[in-house]
């Protein structure tokens, strides 16, 4: 999606590690046009799947995921990172390892909000080695509900994640997908 290549390039920051900063669009303030024009394009990809729920995380994956299922006139369920020792109540649960922060956490979802008859739509900011994802997946699973795929707005592909859902025959739809970046020499898109 060129808009979204278009704005990476004028107002992220890549830092040292392989962390790209999308705090003034995507991260912390929000463009919500432009969010209106990623819910477009995944709803362009997605329209003919019968999508009945939008899947996320907390927190990035929110807003993304809330103008996106405007145009697919579905309920968005977020999975909450636990932050109690003990798991309670009628959730499904599976473990995160986080990629900005390095540790690991458990997320949750109400077995209420996730049924066998869903057919569910992830839609997250980023993908890296693909941990969150997989969390997510996990959930959807265990709740016997259909994937029906994975919208992502920007894919790292230089990093693992991208590879290893797809080779788990797992649709995967990425709105930016970098090749490569670094400090010196800015970012490359596929
Ligand atoms: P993964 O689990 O695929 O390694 O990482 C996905 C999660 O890590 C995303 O939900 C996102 O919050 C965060 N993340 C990974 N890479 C980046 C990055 O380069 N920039 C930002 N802002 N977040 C990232």
């Amino acid at each position: 999606m060129k808009l979204l290549e278009e704005r990476i390039r004028t107002d992220g920051i890549i830092r040292e590690g392989g962390v790209l900063k999308v705090d003034s669009f995507l991260n912390h303030q929000m463009d919500v046009k432009l969010f209106q024009e990623m819910g477009k394009e995944f709803l362009r990809l997605y329209k003919d799947c019968g999508v009945t729920k939008i899947l996320t995380i907390e927190a990035s994956g929110i807003g993304i995921a809330c103008v996106a299922a405007q145009f697919f006139d579905c309920p968005v369920i977020f999975a909450k990172k636990n932050k109690t020792k003990n798991i309670a109540g009628d959730v499904y649960t599976s473990k995160v390892e986080s990629f900005t922060h390095g540790k690991v956490y458990d997320i949750i979802v109400a077995k209420q909000f996730l049924l066998p008859e869903d057919r569910v739509l992830i839609i997250d900011d980023f993908l890296a080695n693909g941990s969150a994802l997989q969390g997510l997946i996990n959930l959807v699973r265990d709740a016997g509900a259909t994937l029906v795929g994975a919208g992502i707005a920007v894919e790292k592909a230089f990093q693992p994640g991208g590879d290893l859902i797809r080779g788990m025959g797992v649709r995967v739809e990425s709105l930016a997908k970098i090749k490569s970046m670094s400090v010196e020499n800015g970012v490359e898109f596929c």
